[in-house]
């Protein structure tokens, strides 16, 4: 078996990205049906997302804005007129046995994002091209019931949930990603994390991808080098976390790699990622676009934004996360290499907030690049999903700076807020971390560390600062770490004559 880095030497990954967000509007796509996440099954239906003979669906104007402004965003141009189209195939999550969507003529075109990603040479920006970004609608949902799996395999019955029938997808499809070279699985994951940051900024989703409301399928494929040409690709749908993408990506990667060397054949598939082994397993071979029998959809009008709806929807774009973010370096005077890796570790978003609730910028970059981040990579899950707020951090950091807490015991704190026992102020009350700032006590420590050590405390009297240390050290630890360490000094050197 090849590999990883003889897998690079002998063959080119091509990615390809699609993304389908939901869009965080009030009511459907076509029809006015409620749209909130977790309502009982089937109550927010009606006879047009239910596919009801007769029933005619017209389209949710604040869709349409939300597509421009991402298509924007994402440097597309915008169609001056679109049309939305049948995709038919049949279902049972999908009631009218077609999907309303958008095929040959979509709304945006031709547009790029660029991906900053920390290689070992340094920072590099990657393009992604879009190919296209384009409007449809949600189907429902599926539970199939009595299985191990939840899977319909296996499955007694199954149950079928619409409220989710017809919520404002819009699907972003990248053109075929060439040159990632060994990078490809990080790059799609920046892919995916960059475009989630504007999807946010611009307001128009929840982008919430636990939720399924930003869900990506990817597409790879390896040509062996110097073949001028394309491999098949395997598409894995519906991956659910950002580290799922460049897990999914590296494990087809590699199943490829292996099915190439043996001589066989990679097929055109579907692929389902599968997050207790890493892998992915074979879903439906894939359809080809003919098989929809695409039609241009004769219940909805065309869709025509005039030049000057859009001029006026550019106008409102927010500033871009790239732009946002080498803002941010420059109020805080960061270098580099330190910025580069807080954007890799996702930490950006949450250290502005921590700065935003009062805390000095280098500290709360330190507490979310350091420690947070370490247990997060223990847990194997993205920082922002951690356990604490920049709130608590933000608090911590005041305790430190007041003297309430020495570095030490703040890291105590934010373990404890890590496990789940509370805020802060809940923390050091419950595990009864507080400094030691009796100075009788702090004396009586120091007194015996003197004690202990004559030959030491005789140096420091004798003019070796340095010396101090081993009495510093003593001191911190007969009062368990609980002491001030600069005031303990302060004490200390004052008892033996040196201040
Ligand atoms: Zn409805
Ligand atoms: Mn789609």
């Amino acid at each position: 078996m090849l590999s990883y880095e003889e897998i690079i030497e002998k063959y080119e990954p091509a990615l390809g990205l699609e993304v389908h967000v939901e869009l965080g509007t009030k009511t459907k796509m076509f029809c006015g049906c409620p749209t909130e996440f977790g309502a009982e099954p089937n109550t927010q239906v009606c006879p047009v997302c239910l596919g009801m003979p007769g029933a005619l669906p017209f389209v949710n104007e604040r869709a349409i804005e939300s597509t421009i402004l991402i298509g924007l965003a994402l440097n597309c141009s915008i169609a001056p007129w679109s049309r939305f189209a049948r995709k038919n195939y049949f279902y049972p999550d999908m009631p009218k046995n077609f999907q309303i969507s958008q095929y040959d003529e979509p709304i945006c075109t031709d547009g790029y994002l660029d991906v900053e990603y920390e290689t070992p040479e340094g920072m590099k920006t990657f393009r992604i091209e879009i190919e296209r970004v384009h409007m449809e609608e949600d189907t429902g949902k599926s539970l199939h019931v009595g299985g191990a799996t939840g899977r319909i395999h296996g499955a007694e019955y199954s149950l079928l949930d619409y409220n989710r029938a017809g919520i404002p997808l819009v699907e972003i499809v990248t053109k075929t990603v060439l040159g990632t070279e060994s990078y490809a699985p990080q790059i799609a994951k920046a892919y995916v994390k960059e475009l989630r940051d504007i999807l946010r900024a611009l307001g128009v989703s929840d982008v919430k991808m636990e939720q399924g409301s930003l869900r990506c399928d990817a597409n790879i494929s390896l040509s062996p080098r110097g073949s001028g040409k394309l491999g098949t690709r395997s598409e894995t749908k519906n991956v659910n976390s950002l580290r799922s993408v460049e897990r999914a990506i590296t494990s087809e990667m590699h199943r490829h790699a292996q099915r190439l060397e043996a001589g066989e054949r990679v097929v055109q598939e579907t692929r389902h990622f599968q997050e207790d082994s890493g892998t992915t397993r074979s879903g439906r071979s894939k359809e080809q676009a003919e098989d929809y029998r695409y039609f241009p959809e004769p219940d909805l009008l065309p869709v025509a934004p005039s030049a000057e709806w859009i001029e006026q929807l550019r106008a409102q774009l927010p500033e871009r996360p790239s732009a946002h973010r080498a803002r941010l370096q420059q109020l805080w005077q960061v270098p580099d290499k330190e910025m580069a890796a807080m954007i890799n570790a996702g930490v950006v978003g949450v250290v502005e907030e921590t700065v935003a609730e009062g805390a000095d910028p280098t500290k709360a970059r330190t507490w979310w690049l350091g420690e947070i981040s370490r247990v997060a990579n223990e847990r194997e899950v993205e920082v922002v999903e951690m356990p604490i707020t920049p709130k608590d951090v933000a608090e911590i950091i005041a305790l430190v700076a007041a003297g309430d807490l020495t570095d030490k015991l703040a890291r105590q704190v934010v373990e404890g807020v890590i496990a789940g026992e509370g805020n802060p102020a809940e923390v050091i009350a419950a595990r009864g971390i507080k400094v030691v700032s009796d100075e009788g006590e702090l004396v009586a420590a120091i007194e015996r560390a003197i004690a202990a050590q004559p030959d030491t405390a005789q140096k420091v009297r004798d003019g070796n600062i340095p010396a101090a240390g081993a009495l510093i050290g003593a001191v911190m630890k007969d009062t368990k770490g609980q002491a001030d360490a600069a005031r303990v000094r302060e004490l200390l050197l004052g008892l033996l004559g040196q201040s």
